[in-house]
């Protein structure tokens, strides 16, 4: 059966048809500026030429309209007509306390991911609009909604529970969620067959390190703790969010400088992390190279990620009484030789050492720790493409 996912933004839609008999990807895509002029779909067939199509696209529903044509296509299409379509996988950034697992889409589905839309307000009224475009081009096609947040509700309550009044809980759903679930869970389950430990017995700490970051201590396959909180913007700083702080900043901020609530947390999310203390760049590439150069901020900025990380990291191999297993993952982990080489260099606590040949390559799955270490340290590239695919298999088969 072929699986189409959707990973839905308010202006773009990001795509992948996965053939599930072998799980390879057919074609894969990208529609962006949706409800904004210059619309344009880069269309990526397996084997084929990526093809751009300029096309006013004023709703999601010509969005999808345009990534079904292309994959019929006589020339960059990969199957004959929408049948050969079994199911439809689609990303939801939060589900709340309403869904620990992935679910068939139906009304009442549909509910309870608007009525979370409040935790998660840029992003489930996106997703949402994806659903809807689908359901009304496709209306027999079964669809499945994958949550950012589902894997992590797996934690105890020591771990999500602020210690604020106890009401801002049960009335408002303050609490601990998690992110980049999906991923924690597709590069956990690898590697326990990677390593060979049964997953209900391992205790793994992942570490997703891209542009979003976030780490999770994963023990017996459920999430003891991660990061990030009620929204991606706690945990370890990263490109351009601040992560922990003390949220006394905010009220001195606004003394300080008069900005409101919504500018301060708008630079908190945009014009923080590495960028904020570098002052060149929130991509790790831009960086290195600046750090090579000597820029001290630069360095600073690497050396701040990467201890606070190191801290997590520490805190998760006590929170678990041990760690079987770390793995590396997401753009930085998958290819920052450099910020894997620190970073294993700060854990030699834990009986860790290098192996600096293996570190030397991106974007590949690898041991990088010698066979002496007590602890294994993985790169695994993520996919939660294919994660999200697996997980509408199972529901609609
Ligand atoms: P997102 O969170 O947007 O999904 P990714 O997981 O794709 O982000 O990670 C993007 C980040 O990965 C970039 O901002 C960049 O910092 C980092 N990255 C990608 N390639 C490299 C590389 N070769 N070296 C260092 N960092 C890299």
């Amino acid at each position: 059966m072929n699986i189409l996912v959707i990973n839905c933004g308010s202006s773009s839609l990001k795509y992948q048809l996965v053939n599930m008999d072998d799980e390879s990807v057919l074609a894969k895509g990208l529609a962006e500026r949706i409800g904004i002029e210059k619309s344009v779909l880069i269309h990526c067939p397996a084997g084929k030429d990526k093809v751009t199509i300029q096309k006013d696209m004023g709703e999601h529903t010509d969005a999808i309209r345009m990534v079904l044509d292309a994959l019929i296509d006589s020339e960059h299409g990969v199957i004959k007509d929408m049948s050969e379509i079994g199911a439809v996988g689609h990303r939801v950034v939060h589900g709340g306390e309403d869904f620990a697992s992935s679910v068939l889409i139906d009304d009442e589905v549909m509910k309870c991911i608007e009525d979370n839309s409040c935790l998660a307000p840029l992003h489930n009224p996106a997703n949402i609009m994806g659903i809807e475009a689908c359901k009304q081009i496709m209306p027999n096609t079964s669809m499945v909604a994958v949550f950012d947040t589902a894997f992590h509700q797996s934690m105890p309550p020591s771990s999500y529970i602020y210690a604020l009044p106890y009401e801002y809980y049960t009335e408002y759903k303050i609490r601990r969620y998690g992110f980049h679930g999906t991923s924690h869970k597709f590069v956990s389950q690898r590697a326990a067959e990677l390593t060979g430990i049964p997953y209900g017995e391992m205790k793994t700490i992942t570490c997703h390190m891209g542009n979003g970051s976030s780490l999770a201590a994963v023990d017996g396959g459920e999430v003891l703790d991660t990061t990030m909180g009620l929204t991606p913007l706690e945990g370890v700083p990263m490109g351009t969010r601040s992560g922990d702080m003390d949220p006394s900043i905010m009220q001195h901020l606004a003394n300080v400088t008069g900005m409101d609530i919504h500018e301060i947390t708008s630079v908190l999310n945009k014009k923080s992390g590495v960028l904020g203390i570098s002052g060149v760049s929130s991509d790790f590439r831009d960086l290195e190279e600046a750090a090579a150069n000597g820029n001290e901020r630069a360095k600073l900025a690497l050396d701040i990620f990467e201890y606070r990380c190191a801290k997590y990291i520490g805190a998760y191999a006590a929170a678990m009484n041990g760690v079987d297993c770390i793995v590396m993952t997401a753009g930085v982990g998958e290819n920052s030789i450099l910020t894997r080489k620190r970073l294993v260099g700060r854990l030699g606590y834990l009986g860790i050492e290098l192996n600096e040949e293996n570190n030397n390559s991106r974007g590949k799955e690898i041991l990088i720790s010698t066979p002496e270490s007590k602890v294994q340290v993985w790169v695994i590239p993520t996919n939660e493409e294919l994660m999200i695919a697996r997980d509408t298999l199972n529901i609609v088969s």
